[in-house]
């Protein structure tokens, strides 16, 4: 193999679960990735573990509390603070891979001023390109950096998709989340500790429950749409439980290509950060015979009601999509706080893409309102019990 040059890691997000799988990859390939820099917004024992473990030049920390006990400097690192902070970290030029894990659509000044900074991306970050897809579209056109999904379904689909023709409709997987079977009249009993367990991945909390009622999915189709250009009609969902096909391509002939792994972050990271180098070693034993029983199956819309009003909001096309996912954020903060029920969440989405004005090209500024109005429209309705 020819020698390779160690690349520098700008690792947002670095203390949650996309953050330590990364950390994870890093560690697995210490000649070809060293951790240039990152950010934690609180944990304040993750950030003094990753600086004893692998002394980035900065960390950015975004809360003022987490500011106030890590000081300024630790050992051999700077300590920065805020928003800011991360803007210059990312364009910092020895960076050459910017790593977004950070949750939410906070991610969009970062992801932004890499795009500009001409920047590799791997992206974690999928509620930043359903808020701001077609910004960030136009952004990757004036400046066209390498931006490869992190998210597993996407990443599949970015394998698939390499040098191939004749590709009619793409598939997402979902594995139907922790309430894939119960029944629905037990929905409304549904707690925050049993919608915070997953059945075959381990993820940050917002992503979790986003999974249990597909919310997740729902964003996956407007991240998939955004990724790839595919039209609404052309990209589906189908449950299947075992999480170990991440993603189908369907071929215009009828046939199908599935990739297929064990589901651990781990792959689509390390696929993300070599590209367009492939991994050059085994990250984890293949245990086909393992697998066992492979399912597949429609989701339904009575269980999932959040999945149609994506592809309502997808299609309906500009701020829908990032009222969406605001509304979606706003709701589950609620659900986390106690203050709603589960089943509330699809209904605050619904009510905020029925209720909010649509604009249909908005600018970056659009974009941001449509983002902050979603969320005092469903705090709002939380506070006046409109439920
Ligand atoms: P986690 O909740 O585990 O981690 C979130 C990270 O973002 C933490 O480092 C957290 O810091 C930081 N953070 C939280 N709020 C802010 C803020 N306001 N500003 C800056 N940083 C903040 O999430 P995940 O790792 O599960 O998910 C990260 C992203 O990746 C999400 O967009 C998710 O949808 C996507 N994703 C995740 C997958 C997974 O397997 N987990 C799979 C596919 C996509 P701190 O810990 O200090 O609070
Ligand atoms: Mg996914």
């Amino acid at each position: 193999m020819k020698e390779q040059k160690t690349m520098d890691i700008c690792l947002l997000g670095a203390s949650g679960s996309v953050g330590e799988s990364t950390l994870k990859v890093l560690r697995q390939f210490p000649d070809a990735f060293r951790l240039h820099s990152c950010s934690v917004h609180s944990n304040e024992d993750k950030a003094k573990a990753i600086i004893d473990e692998f002394s980035p030049q900065v960390l950015v920390v975004t809360s003022k509390k987490a500011k106030r006990t890590l000081g300024t400097r630790y050992k051999n690192s700077k300590i920065y603070y805020g928003e800011e902070a991360l803007l210059d970290i990312v364009s910092a030029t020895e960076v050459d891979i910017v790593v977004t894990a950070i949750v939410g659509s906070a991610g969009i000044f970062p992801t932004t001023k890499a795009i500009e900074s001409g920047k590799k991306i791997a992206i974690a970050n999928k509620e930043t390109l359903v808020t701001f897809g077609p910004y960030i579209n136009g952004l990757l056109q004036k400046h066209p950096v390498a931006m490869i999904p992190v998210d597993s379904e996407h990443n599949a689909l970015f394998q698939l998709l390499e040098d191939r023709q004749g590709i009619d409709t793409l598939v997402l997987t979902a594995s139907g989340g922790t309430f894939r079977d119960l029944p629905l009249e037990k929905f409304k009993d549904i707690t925050l500790e049993q919608a915070l367990k997953h059945p075959t991945w381990s993820m940050g909390p917002k992503i979790t429950i986003d999974s249990a009622g597909m919310v997740n999915k729902g964003l996956e189709v407007i991240e998939a749409h955004f990724l790839f250009g595919f039209p609404y009609e052309k990209i589906e969902v189908v449950i299947h439980p075992e999480s170990i096909v991440h993603g189908i391509v369907a071929l215009q002939d009828g046939a199908s290509l599935l990739y297929a792994s064990h589901p651990d972050m781990i792959f689509p990271i390390a696929h993300s950060l070599f590209y367009p180098e492939k991994v050059p070693a085994l990250l984890l034993e293949r245990k086909a015979h393992t697998w066992g029983a492979l399912h597949f199956r429609s989701p339904e819309a009575a269980r999932y009601p959040a999945l149609p009003l994506a592809y309502a909001a997808g299609k309906r096309s500009g701020t829908a999509p990032a009222i969406f996912n605001a509304a979606n954020e706003e709701a589950v903060s609620q659900f986390i706080a106690g203050n709603i029920q589960f089943v509330h969440i699809p209904q605050l989405i619904d009510a905020s893409l029925q209720g909010l004005e649509i604009s249909d090209s908005p600018d970056l500024q659009g974009y941001l309102e449509a983002d902050q109005n979603a969320r005092q429209f469903v705090a709002d309705r939380v506070k006046k019990g409109m439920l």
